[in-house]
């Protein structure tokens, strides 16, 4: 399903298994790859720790800021089958490791509330590893029901969260 304008869409990027360096730069030259969308910019990567169970390798992250014409579904079905396309399984642990994950941050002015699709999503403000990253490709969006990003970033610890070189 299309939209007959853009909207802007912010996707978080996460892998901690297989060349999580690769992963994500990979996952970056496919996003730009998706018809019906653009890459508009895209942050650093980031190493983090991980959540959830502790006993698996770091993370690294990044965020991408796209202008979709894609409906919300449909963006994050396309989303599923890039993951896939990495190998990722889903074994049911939470939060446990992955090759790579891509979740919605937020998608337009919109607030959807469904086991399939919570946009914006639940855990930005709590979660150094989406705020640092999205601060560096918009410090003035506005994620809806939670306030604009400057004003929110500070407050998140770093917890160890590293900005890699380039
Ligand atoms: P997590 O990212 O929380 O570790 P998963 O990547 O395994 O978990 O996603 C589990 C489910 O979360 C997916 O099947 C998807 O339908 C749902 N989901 C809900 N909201 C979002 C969102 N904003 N972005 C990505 N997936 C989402
Ligand atoms: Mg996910």
């Amino acid at each position: 399903m299309r939209n007959h304008y853009l909207i802007d869409a912010y996707i978080g990027l996460g892998s901690n298994l297989q060349n999580p360096h690769a992963q994500v730069t990979h996952a970056l030259v496919q996003l730009k790859q998706l018809e019906n969308c653009s890459l508009h910019s895209f942050s650093s990567l980031y190493s983090s720790r991980p959540m959830g169970p502790p006993d698996q390798p770091a993370y690294i992250n990044a965020v991408a800021w796209l202008k979709t014409r894609l409906d919300a579904s449909t963006l994050l079905k396309k989303l599923q089958s890039i993951e896939n396309e990495h190998g990722r399984t889903r074994l049911g642990e939470h939060w446990g490791p992955r090759t790579l994950d891509l979740d919605i941050l937020v998608y337009g002015n919109y607030k959807l509330k469904s086991q399939a699709l919570s946009v914006p999503h639940p855990g930005i403000k709590y979660r150094e590893f989406v705020l640092y990253p999205l601060r560096e490709v918009n410090k003035n969006l506005m994620i809806p029901g939670v306030g604009v990003v400057h004003r929110i970033q500070p407050r998140c610890y770093p917890n160890g969260l590293i900005r890699l070189p380039i």
